[in-house]
């Protein structure tokens, strides 16, 4: 058999060929004489499998019979044994493929002298030429050295080149064996890139009397570098001395390079899962952690080596979220990415909002393991939760603001028609007079009033009611399971009870006030605005009456309905001009003679006949239709008594001088800038002296409004118009005003000359009296109805009067009537 130990004799051809069997590509084995394969190399192995007993593609008892009959049809060398034996047969390979191989027979020496021979398979078609006339084996080994595909060398220990086949040759850039041979003095230092790898090619020898898939780089004749493997052993005399190495030489640059690329891409990854600032785990199929990143560690707060091994879930998934993993989970294995947003649990088992990519890595086209990559959300969503709040609340007081609260309200009314239990109410409040504090006290002042309110507010009501701040100074309440309606009285009166608590706020002392409207059964609604509306009407009218709260109940509804008919037709006859005006007299009380008139607006209405003003004059006053009413007022009332001067008929002689005309002028009418400009044109237009104008003003305009109130009326008065305080002593007991206020008359009001008398209203009536003389002013007493009662204004020397005594106001030409009774009598 051939031996395969190291003690061959020295002859290349021998020696050298066991290094290019294990090398070679093409499938070989030795196979006995009795035709038992002895040892393949890995090419056969891998053909036809390590278990071969017999060659394939021959009857196991081939080669017997050719031993014995040379002139078998497949040998064509006549010398077999000696010579070389062709065929070509179908091989069953181990993958159970068959194909077609030639298949060359060559004798060789065995280790006993004893004959075996070197099967080798070709998936080429053999040429004849290429059989040849091998006959000897030092030939036949020179050919297969030839031209072998591996470069095969010798060297000596010392490291020079022996002999090289011309495939090595190639291989390292030369045009023949001995061209190569006599290039490279020093293999050592000439031909590795790093010379230390000769030392361990030669350390590696000695101790493992082999070399085996020795990689390295080396230069080429023309300096460039290429990747090889070397397999080599040493060979030595029959004397055990060493004699050299051989053995061959693989390119495997192209793996090399192919190797590298692949090594910087793992690289570039590894980077990538180290570095990322993503929390990056692997998990394999059974759930198990199988890496995770430094990212992961500190997101999660566990360290990789202590939970490598360990299942996924208990560690980051919270319970609550068990079912939606798993869900996930299952997606990611039908092998799609999945990018979801969820929360993860951090190790002390706080929770964390995440952005999650999950990942199938697929091996084999199956799902092997899942990449899991996390990132911490908390600050977007605790900025998106931030946004949200804003959204639905006011951010002065922190409360509820009115789309939320309508949202609640919503939501209270289905409640409330699901359980089918008890019923919830909706206040409505409204802070009285807060644009005061706002402009005498200042913004800040006013926000610090609301915060206050709202902080009393919330502390009135229990956990499960909804305290809203809908807008300016206007709050909203749900109060939920109110029993009946008395619960909700309770509170509303505890709340406004708190509300009215004195507050210091910017040095000052405030008495905050607030109405209420009260929505008591809002279960009974289907819709919030609904609720809204009704609560804020029930408050509107709460704060009109001044009663603290009021229940919103349908005749409100009504009312308020009524009211803005009632608005609108008004509009309507102002601007159609369908208004008029009566005039009650002003009389003289020494003479009895009428000295001026009082004009008196109203309003003939279609179905409620002649609408007194008390009924329409506030309506006016708030809708601002007071304006133009006012207007039209002062130019009727004017125009009128320029008829009854111009009329010949009263006046033969030419127009009196005293006669004079009073005119209401509502305290909305200040303030505005046009007033005076507006009368100042009423006169000329009318051609009328300034003083036949008194316009009678309420004490309020004064007291409320008073630095732009005085402007104007200063103003008035340089124009030469008369002013007069109407219903005087109804307001306010300071009187300290009248000394530089620039009023001519004070009206005293009826209340204190009609009706029953009393000595109380008398001593009042006499000091108003006493009071204007000395400060030089007219005093008019008003509501004079019967005779006593003048007598008695006789008595206190009153100058004028007025009331149903003397006459109520009727129309212009009654009017007219009666002064010509008064100018014929005088
Ligand atoms: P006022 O200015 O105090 O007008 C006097 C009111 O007292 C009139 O009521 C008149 O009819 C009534 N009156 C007169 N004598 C007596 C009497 O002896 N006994 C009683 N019980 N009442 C008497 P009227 O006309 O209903 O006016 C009510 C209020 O409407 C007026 O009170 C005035 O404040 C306002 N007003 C009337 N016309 C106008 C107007 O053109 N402009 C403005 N801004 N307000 C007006
Ligand atoms: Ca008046
Ligand atoms: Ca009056």
């Amino acid at each position: 058999m051939l031996t395969m130990d190291n003690t061959t004799e020295c002859n290349h051809g021998h020696s050298g060929f066991l290094s290019f069997f294990m090398c070679a590509s093409d499938p070989m084995c030795i196979v006995g004489k009795d035709g038992v394969i002895q040892r393949s190399n890995p090419a056969f192995q891998d053909c036809f499998g390590p278990l071969v007993r017999h060659l394939p593609g021959m009857p196991p008892g081939a080669l017997v019979s050719w031993r014995s009959d040379v002139s078998a049809a497949d040998v064509t060398d006549g010398a077999f044994p000696g010579g070389v034996l062709q065929c070509e047969r179908s091989c069953t390979r181990h993958d159970g493929r068959k194909m077609r191989y030639g298949i060359e027979m060559y004798p060789v020496d065995s280790e006993n002298s004893d004959t075996g021979y070197l099967a080798v398979y070709h998936r080429r078609r053999l040429s004849n030429q290429a059989v040849g006339d091998m006959r000897r084996p030092e030939e036949r080994y020179q050919s297969i050295f030839n031209n072998a595909v591996e470069g095969i060398f010798q060297s000596t220990p010392e490291g020079r080149y022996l002999d090289v086949n011309p495939s090595l040759a190639r291989l390292y850039g030369f045009d023949s064996p001995r061209e190569l041979i006599e290039h490279y003095s020093s293999i050592r230092d000439e031909l590795y890139v790093v010379p230390n790898r000769r030392d361990d090619f030669v350390r590696i020898m000695e101790t493992r009397r082999e070399v085996v898939n020795f990689e390295s780089q080396i230069y080429r004749r023309d300096g460039s570098v290429i990747w090889i493997s070397e397999n080599a052993r040493p060979v030595h005399d029959k004397h055990g001395r060493l004699v050299c190495f051989e053995g061959t030489v693989m390119d495997i640059t192209q793996r090399k390079r192919a190797e590298e690329e692949l090594e910087h891409q793992r690289e570039h990854f590894r980077q990538l899962f180290d570095k990322s600032p993503q929390a990056i785990v692997l998990v394999d199929l059974d759930r198990n952690v199988v890496d995770a990143n430094s990212g992961f560690e500190e997101l999660f707060g566990y360290r990789m080596k202590d939970i490598c091994g360990f299942g996924i879930r208990p560690l980051i998934v919270p319970e609550s979220l068990l079912e939606e993993s798993e869900s996930y989970r299952n997606a990611i294995l039908s092998g799609t990415p999945l990018l979801k947003e969820t929360q993860r649990k951090h190790r002390d088992g706080s929770l964390l909002p995440v952005s999650m990519i999950g990942f199938p890595v697929f091996e084999n086209g199956e799902v092997a393991c899942i990449y899991y990559i996390y990132q911490d959300i908390s600050e977007r969503k605790a900025f998106e939760s931030q946004i949200t709040h804003q959204a639905f609340h006011d951010s002065l007081t922190g409360l509820p603001n009115r789309l939320l609260f309508s949202e609640r309200l919503e939501h209270a009314i289905c409640r409330a028609k699901r359980k089918r239990q008890k019923g919830f109410s909706v206040l409505m409040l409204d802070l009285d007079r807060f644009k005061d504090v706002n402009d005498t006290l200042g913004h800040q002042a006013g926000d610090e009033l609301l915060a206050c309110i709202s902080g009393r507010l919330s502390g009135q009501v229990r956990q499960a009611d909804t305290v809203a701040r809908l807008g300016g100074d206007e709050f909203a309440i749900i109060l939920e399971d109110i029993e009946d309606l008395e619960e909700v009285k309770d509170i509303t009166t505890r709340i406004l009870a708190e509300l009215r608590m004195p507050v210091r706020i910017g040095g000052k002392t405030i008495h905050p006030m607030g109405s209420v409207g009260v929505v008591a059964q809002a279960e009974s609604y289907t819709c919030g605005e609904d609720i809204l509306r009704n609560a804020d009407i029930a408050m509107y009218q709460a704060k009109e009456s001044r009663k603290g709260y009021l229940v919103f109940d349908q005749e409100m509804h009504e009312r308020l309905v009524e009211s803005i008919t009632l608005e609108a037709e008004l509009r309507e006859a102002v601007r159609e001009e369908r208004l008029v005006l009566h005039f009650q007299p002003i009389v003289c009380v020494e003479k009895g003679n009428i000295c001026g008139f009082e004009s008196l607006v109203r309003w003939p209405h279609p179905k409620r006949g002649l609408v007194p003003p008390g009924q329409f004059i506030p309506m006016a006053e708030e809708t601002g239709l007071i304006i133009p009413l006012g207007q039209w007022v002062l130019s009727r009332s004017l125009w009128q008594l320029r008829q009854w001067l111009d009329n010949s008929s009263l006046f033969p002689d030419g127009p009196p001088a005293g006669l004079s005309i009073n005119v209401n002028v509502s305290s909305r009418q200040f303030g505005k800038g046009t007033l005076v400009d507006f009368i100042a044109a009423a006169l000329e237009k009318n051609n009328l002296p300034p003083e036949c104008l008194k316009v009678e003003i309420t004490e309020s305009l004064l007291i409320q409004n008073p630095d732009s109130a005085i402007k104007e009326l200063n103003e008035l008065k340089a124009l030469g118009v008369l002013l007069a305080i109407d219903d005087f002593g109804t307001g306010y007991s300071s009187l300290s005003y009248l000394q530089h206020m620039p009023v001519d008359v004070l009206k005293i009001d009826r209340s204190f000359i009609s009706g029953e008398e009393s000595r109380e209203s008398s001593q009042i009536v006499e000091s108003i009296i006493a009071m204007a003389q000395s400060l030089g002013l007219e005093v008019v007493a008003e509501g004079v109805e019967t005779e006593r009662q003048l007598h008695l204004l006789q008595g206190l020397a009153c100058q004028k009067a007025q009331g149903y005594m003397f006459s109520r106001p009727v129309s212009a030409d009654q009017a007219e009537e009666l002064l010509r009774q008064s100018l014929s009598a005088g």
